[in-house]
């Protein structure tokens, strides 16, 4: 008997175009299953010249499209920013990760699925094109390849029905679009504050729908008093040091450490030790992040020598917070199999760290003021790792999340300068 397909949820909120920027082609490893890797190399070229034959490789046991000398896919066509395989034979010849990017598939309610795009695109932290939902019958194509099944499990759900679960996201999406006049760092501040007093509920609270709705105006309300109000105090050296290493840990790209050489490792290693004291530059972490020492970039400065931003520069980062929530795609398969309020924390958390990568990406401008194209980065940054890295699976990660709850995060906010 064929298994019913699921259904599929499109963000409403994200729009998506390629640009043909290249970037997801020179960036990423893209994976490719041994017999996509055979359908690929049994195609056609003709007469074309210098179509690369020897185009896998391994790595930790799978396949991957070879790099060119320059870090590019050997099929990217340097001089027009495309793919080799999709200008001659089409987008649907391409292998199942290149068609999929930068579509997000996750598995959410049981017979559900749901796709966001990814901030690391340009074209999605843009927000250009048209809205991703007019990509329907290809992303449908796509999911039944995937296969993609399952859904929250009950440890996940936190024993939460799945009411409650869209109630509590539901207010705290309305709570996101009804701030959009307050400074970016109370609004993401105000979230964070609700999303922690909701777990503090229980579930057998938020499972009581009538209850809940009634309560709801009230705790937003208190919410949004509270992220509002004035804090002195900043937090300490270790506090700090795992702060640097936190964002450290999201910028980490392996894609530059599948074949590290001695010296390679060696800067690494030294860097993850120097960054605890402020020295170092994300580069190491990298290519796409700023060169600037993280003490030059004046991180834990309380804001002083810093400009507030216009808050229109933040809007890619309120779309994120809006996709992910609407997805939801924070926690479970999304998030390390997490339970949703760890997932739900950690989104919250996500603007210090885009805070944190936004001050570098401006201080190495030598600019004292955060502008769209810092939050870009940041966004971009942070996004490709939320979720989706394989350091950042392990528990230690938890455990630094923990770290920065309750007051903590608003005084990790304060020595950041908030915005
Ligand atoms: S990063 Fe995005 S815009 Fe750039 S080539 Fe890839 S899909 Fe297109």
């Amino acid at each position: 008997m064929m298994a019913s397909r699921p259904k599929v949820h499109i963000s409403r909120r994200q729009r998506y175009a390629c640009i043909l920027c290249g970037r997801c082609c020179r960036r990423f490893h893209v994976l490719l299953t041994p017999v996509e890797a055979e359908r690929l190399a049994a195609l056609d070229w003709g007469d074309a010249e210098g179509v690369p034959r020897d185009f896998t490789t391994r790595l930790h046991g799978h396949l991957y499209f070879r790099r060119a000398p320059t870090g590019g896919c050997v099929f990217l066509d340097e001089s027009t920013g495309a793919c080799r395989i999709h200008q001659r034979f089409g987008l649907a010849v391409k292998a199942l990760t290149c068609r999929g990017y930068p579509h997000n598939i996750a598995s959410t309610w049981p017979g559900e699925v749901s796709v966001v795009a990814r901030m690391d695109c340009p074209a999605v932290q843009r927000n250009a094109g048209p809205p991703l939902e007019t990509n329907r019958a290809a992303i449908e194509r796509m999911v039944t390849e995937l296969g993609t099944s399952g859904g929250f499990t009950g440890r996940q759900l936190e024993g939460l029905s799945r009411d409650a679960v869209e109630t509590v996201i539901r207010a705290l999406t309305g709570l996101l679009e009804d701030a959009a006049d307050l400074p970016p760092g109370t609004r993401a501040y105000g979230f964070f504050l609700a999303a922690e007093r909701f777990r503090a509920l229980g579930s057998s609270f938020l499972n009581d729908l009538s209850t809940l709705r009634q309560v709801i105006p009230s705790l937003l309300e208190r919410v949004k008093r509270d992220a509002s109000r004035r804090r002195d105090h900043g937090i300490g050296w270790f506090s700090r040091a795992v702060c640097r290493e936190w964002l450290a840990a999201y910028c980490r790209r392996d894609e530059e450490l599948a074949h590290p050489s001695l010296r390679d490792r060696v800067v690494r290693t030294a860097s993850l030790a120097g960054y605890a004291f402020g020295l170092g530059s994300l580069r190491v972490m990298g290519s796409e992040h700023p060169a600037i020492s993280l003490r030059a970039a004046r991180l834990f400065t309380r804001g002083r020598g810093w400009t507030p931003s216009d808050h229109a520069a933040w809007e890619c980062y309120w779309r994120l917070l809006l996709a992910r929530l609407e997805g939801p795609q924070f926690f479970g398969v999304a998030y390390y199999d997490t339970p949703l309020f760890t997932g739900l924390r950690a989104l919250a958390q996500s603007y210090a760290l885009v805070l944190a990568a936004a001050r570098c990406h401006a201080a190495e401008r030598n600019a004292d003021r955060i502008e769209t194209e810092d939050v870009h980065y940041a966004v971009g940054a942070i996004d490709h790792c939320l979720g989706r890295s394989p350091l950042l699976q392990f528990r230690l990660w938890r455990l630094v999340e923990d770290h920065f709850s309750g007051v903590r995060y608003a005084r990790l906010l304060t020595s950041l300068g908030w915005e």
